[in-house]
């Protein structure tokens, strides 16, 4: 079964294993560009269905097979997800033995990792502090 990431203690992070161990990061610097875009892509909806030229408006920003016939709380859920994602990365946190892995950039497989810090966590590869 393929997975996106082993982690080094062997847990292997797929979407077969389902979410809970997931999250999805968007940076700030992005954020704001988000709801930007986001913005503008609400107001053009809604001008495009005043002005009768909804299912135009909609094909332009998705294209086939997304259908015409959905709600119009569908296709603004269908934008927030659109942007949100576009710039988002994935947070693993390994259930086994506690480290983050944060995914460099969206779309790509690389991911940097982190160790568990408290005191007594049972981590073999923890590092103690040099001070
Ligand atoms: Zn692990």
């Amino acid at each position: 079964m393929g997975y996106y990431l082993k982690c080094v203690c062997g847990y292997p992070f797929n979407d077969a294993l389902g979410y809970e161990h997931q999250s999805i990061i968007v940076p700030r610097v992005d954020a704001e560009d988000v709801d930007n875009s986001l913005c503008e892509d609400f107001k053009a909806f809604f001008r495009a269905i005043a002005n009768g030229r909804r299912d135009t408006w909609v094909r332009e920003i998705f294209p086939e097979p997304y259908p015409l016939d959905v709600d119009d709380a569908d296709v603004l859920n269908d934008l927030v997800q659109r942007h949100a994602f576009s710039r988002s990365k994935r947070l693993l946190h390994c259930p086994d033995c506690g480290r983050i892995h944060i995914q460099l950039q969206h779309e790509h497989s690389l991911y940097r990792s982190f160790v568990r810090e408290e005191p007594g966590h049972p981590n073999p590869q923890s590092v103690e502090p040099k001070h």
